[in-house]
């Protein structure tokens, strides 16, 4: 089997040690002689699972025990609805930062629940930048921004500090990169991005943000609830969760979030400086906002895209194609992906300028 390059936007790559690891896991996990498929979710095997999972997203994160860290499904859709159910309260709004098709998503929800002011977007540009310079206003129950906009390629670099707590759906770049994780009240992030396959959602919550909205709580919807029950109040996705913590140990061993945010670097410089030098391709985003994880640029003559196309797959080069919001091209980066993925796609880049331009 020939080397494929993934840059697959999501699902996106997993580290193939953490694949093999995984599909072992199937036919014959901890040495049971059964599959982790098969057993209880309550067994003691999977119990240590559970546990190592939730203690290795606090100790990348380095929080104390103030915070408690979910494994829920439903995706982080289902979170654009249950941190406005956990936090809205009814006299009070929720802040949004409009930074995309998943923002808007999320603030969609939150106008279902209550009052929801969006403080600041960057709509009016198809979302190739991100909005600076705004005022998180003190009287809010929470501020929800997206960290990164998986599907235009932009980043926030720095985050709004505040007494307001800070919720960020990190999807697409949770532990990509050093972040100060005392700054947020409540962090999410579907799996399937950068830390695990789909079907499991992380979420790590500030206990003291819960209980306060006064509203009564369906249950499969509380956080509190799912804190009581250890995050198996209901049979969680035991697989996902099993892989996220393969991907997390995977991250941890080869020297953790410094580790892994230097060759991320490295992967995004590469790429850019591409996109930048060769005549044939442009990026879409504002440069300072420019994302590590999902760079996305566009061939300036598009009639040349059937070419280009034939040109990448020859090379074993797989899931660039931009997300039909904005054309053109996306190279996702994410965690597991090799830096000499990222040199074949420079490589194709240079080629393709050397016949055409
Ligand atoms: C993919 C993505 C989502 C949606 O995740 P689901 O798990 O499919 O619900 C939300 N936010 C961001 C930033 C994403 O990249």
């Amino acid at each position: 089997m020939s080397k494929v390059h993934n840059f697959s936007a999501g699902p996106g790559i997993l580290p193939s040690e953490v694949l093999k690891e995984a599909s072992e896991s199937c036919l014959n996990f901890d040495n049971m002689n059964l599959s982790l498929l098969e057993i209880s979710h309550r067994s003691k095997n999977f119990e240590a699972v559970i546990d190592e999972s939730r203690s290795l997203v606090k100790e990348l994160f380095e929080v104390g025990d103030e915070y408690e860290v979910l494994f829920l499904g439903g995706g982080a859709s289902t979170q654009f609805a249950m941190v406005p159910y956990n936090l809205l309260t009814d006299t009070g709004y929720a802040a949004y930062v409009n930074t995309g098709v998943w923002a808007s998503k999320a603030i969609k929800e939150s106008k279902i629940i209550g009052n929801t002011k969006v403080i600041a977007s960057s709509e009016d540009t198809n979302f190739n930048y991100i909005p600076k310079g705004y005022e998180v206003p003190k009287d809010a129950d929470f501020l929800h921004i997206t960290s990164n906009n998986t599907i235009y390629g932009t980043q926030m670099k720095s985050f709004p500090k505040s007494d307001v707590p800070v919720v960020c759906d990190m999807s697409s770049d949770i532990f990509s990169r050093k972040i100060n994780a005392k700054d947020f009240s409540l962090i999410y992030a579907g799996a399937q991005k950068n830390m695990g396959p789909a079907g499991s959602t992380m979420i790590m919550v500030k206990k003291d943000i819960l209980g306060k909205t006064g509203r009564k709580m369906l249950s499969m919807l509380d956080y509190q609830v799912h804190i009581k029950g250890g995050t198996m109040y209901n049979t969680p996705p035991v697989f996902p969760i099993y892989v996220s913590m393969l991907t997390l140990r995977w991250l941890k061993k080869h020297g953790g979030i410094s580790w892994i945010e230097k060759i991320n670097q490295q992967k995004a410089d590469l790429l850019y400086n591409e996109i930048d030098r060769n005549s044939l391709f442009i990026g879409t985003t504002a440069v300072e906002d420019r994302s590590n994880m999902n760079a996305c640029f566009l061939l300036k003559d598009a009639s040349h895209e059937p070419e280009f196309d034939k040109l990448w797959k020859s090379m074993g080069i797989d899931g660039i194609r931009g997300h039909r919001d904005v054309g053109g091209y996306r190279a996702s980066m994410y965690n597991a992906l090799p830096i000499e993925s990222v040199q074949v796609l420079v490589d194709a880049m240079k080629a393709f300028e050397t016949k055409f331009a």
